[in-house]
């Protein structure tokens, strides 16, 4: 089973949408196996974003992501990563389609909501930024066996 990162932003947090993005991931069939609330520590921030370093919004989005907590996820299942990208949409909210979540809830770049790792490469890498070696837990759900061929 494919795993991928997930991130509820801090602008997610406070306008309390979690709980939202939970029930999509939850809902959608995929399978939630690692969770973390907290600030997020600068050189974390700046490693997840490394490839935005010299971009001009890089200093802002480090700022704000460790301003406030976040909401950190492991999500498991069979192709997650695409799937996740397809839950968030377009990074940009006003090309993001009605019935995900940044076309549902978001206006600006600068404040998306959610991100969810855009390659395998990229979710190995993020996972071990923010889980490290935390044991990620699998385990069964009852759908299981109807949401598989
Ligand atoms: P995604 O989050 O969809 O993978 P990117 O990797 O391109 O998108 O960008 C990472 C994050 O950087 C975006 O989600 C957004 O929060 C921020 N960002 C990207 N472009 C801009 C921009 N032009 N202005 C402000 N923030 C931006």
């Amino acid at each position: 089973m494919e795993r991928t990162y997930v991130m509820v932003k801090p602008d997610g947090v406070a306008r309390g949408l979690m709980g939202e993005v939970l029930s999509r991931i939850e809902k959608k069939g995929l399978k939630i196996v690692g969770m973390k609330f907290a600030v997020m520590e600068e050189a974390k921030a700046k490693e997840h974003y490394a490839e935005h370093a010299e971009r001009p919004f890089f200093a802002g989005l480090v700022e704000f992501i460790t301003s406030a907590p976040s909401l950190s996820l492991v999500v498991e299942g069979g192709d997650s990563i695409k799937i996740m990208r397809a839950i968030n949409g377009a990074t940009k909210p006003a090309e993001a389609a009605p019935g995900t979540i940044r076309g549902d809830f978001a206006v600006d770049t600068g404040r998306n909501l959610v991100h969810a790792s855009d390659s395998p490469e990229a979710a190995e890498r993020e996972i071990k930024i923010h889980f490290g070696d935390a044991a990620l837990i699998s385990y069964p759900r009852c759908d299981d066996a109807c949401l598989y061929e």
